[in-house]
């Protein structure tokens, strides 16, 4: 009888992408993927540490599976940096596994079916992603989020994950071209690139940034979709990167730039390399190279010394950028990074305020940016049929899970199905949109618009 076992992924895709790996190893080694805790010999749950939020998240989520009383393995980043202490607090977890040990996955969870211990495995060693690819699909058939590298070299002053992940480790570029075939094999539409910072890969294995190479290397593949990135470092974006994206059809005219804030003073405190006036030439920049290009950034607020006046400018900015899509965070200090040991540390409420203020702000901005797509004709991803000829789907300039979407009017469509839309309407963070061609077009002809 196969042992089955139930996956709780939590955090970003690129522990999405760890949880693919590790239950691919475990349905390989015999065991089977049940999507019921109940039913399950064993719980896995992939943790999260990258904030406090998240932090307490992971907690919440140990304690109630606990109740279970089943075989309960935790993995991921708070397993690596704060797995001592889960093992010695919460008796119920049978083993605690850090990324460094996420290889010997199979054999932790053989041995805790075996025999009646409990297993501690924090290593400072980083686990390695190179090798076999292997993934049990997390996510729907059309779309799929692809690890180039991992870890970050880039040491922001308020950033944990240099020290959970390790530095930077990119995937040989011929590994990644194979992985990529491989889901353009599996009927993947959409291959979602993710890294810490994307846009420094390569830099540990060639010397040099490699993703544009890269790009026009997955620009080649017969049959592919749509490429999008996640988690560009503005610093790091160069014009050659931005010449292939602007060039490319497949590459989605979105770009994901965390640009954390605007203020001179706070972006030289939180070590981000680039300056306010850097910022708004790179914005520049994007936008005159890549028209219509949909930009995505997240901002800190509550940043120790932060002052008023400075969380206004920030505030100008993003009136004046009309970002969008647009992700807030309040500050929250983690132990062991220099921001939490800086003077002027600002009230939680402080903090929590600009967060409304910021995103009450964006909620205006988002609705014009949407207002100004009506009337154009692009490409969508349906996602799923929510009424009779009534669809779900995504453009170009939404993520999945983190963007709004498009609400779809049209006839005989299928999960995966990629139209040509014409923009009708839109709300704050949707958009509204009717099917003019729905003849599936199915894989963009390669280096297209090149
Ligand atoms: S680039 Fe991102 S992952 Fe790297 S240190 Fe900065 S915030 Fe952290």
């Amino acid at each position: 009888m196969k042992s089955k076992f139930y996956l709780l992924n939590l955090g970003c895709p690129k522990n999405l992408v760890d949880s693919e790996t590790m239950a691919a190893k475990l349905i390989k080694a015999g065991f089977s993927l049940t999507t019921s805790p109940a039913q399950a010999d064993l719980i896995l749950v992939n943790t999260c540490g990258f904030i406090d939020d998240a932090k307490a998240e992971s907690i919440e989520a140990i304690l109630q599976l606990s109740e279970l009383k089943k075989k309960l393995v935790v993995t991921g980043c708070l397993a690596q940096i704060e797995g001592r202490e889960i093992y010695r607090d919460i008796p119920e977890v049978s083993a605690v596994v850090g990324i460094g040990a996420e290889r010997e996955i199979v054999r932790i969870c053989q041995d805790l079916l075996q025999e009646d211990r409990r297993i501690l495995r924090v290593s400072p060693l980083r686990s390695d992603y190179r090798g076999r690819f292997l993934r049990k699909p997390l996510t729907p058939f059309y779309t799929s989020y692809l690890k180039i590298a991992d870890g970050c070299d880039n040491r922001c002053s308020y950033c944990l994950i240099p020290q959970i992940r390790g530095g930077l480790r990119s995937i040989p570029m011929g590994e990644v071209v194979e992985r990529a075939k491989s889901l353009v094999q599996e009927g993947v539409k959409e291959i979602i690139l993710v890294a810490q910072d994307l846009s420094s890969y390569g830099l540990d294995l060639y010397g040099r940034p490699m993703l544009a190479e890269l790009l026009r290397e997955l620009g080649r593949l017969e049959g592919a979709g749509w490429l999008r990135l996640l988690y560009l470092h503005p610093a790091h974006l160069n014009s050659e990167l931005i010449e292939v994206i602007a060039s490319m059809e497949r590459i989605c005219k979105y770009i994901d730039l965390p640009l954390q804030h605007i203020s001179d003073r706070i972006l030289k405190e939180m070590n981000r390399k680039m300056g306010g006036r850097e910022i708004e030439d790179l914005l520049a920049l994007l936008r005159a190279s890549i028209p219509g290009v949909v930009l995505r950034t997240t901002f800190i607020v509550g940043f120790p010394g932060e002052t008023e006046r400075e969380f206004e400018e920030l505030l100008e900015f993003v009136w004046r950028s009309k970002f969008g899509r647009l992700g807030c965070f309040p500050y929250s200090p983690q132990k062991g990074t220099p921001a939490a040991r800086l003077p002027g540390q600002i009230p939680a409420e402080v903090k929590r305020e600009r967060e409304e203020r910021l995103l009450a702000l964006q909620v205006e901005v988002s609705r014009t940016v949407n207002q100004k797509r009506v009337g154009r004709e692009e490409i969508a991803l349906i996602e799923e049929e929510i009424s009779p000829n009534t669809y779900s789907g995504r453009t170009q300039g939404e993520a999945p899970e983190i963007d709004g979407g498009v609400i779809i009017k049209g006839e005989g469509l299928k999960p995966g199905d990629m139209v040509r839309i014409k923009i009708t309407g839109s709300s704050d963070f949707d958009l509204i949109a009717q099917v003019i061609n729905d003849r599936s077009l199915i894989g963009l002809e390669p280096s297209m618009g090149g």
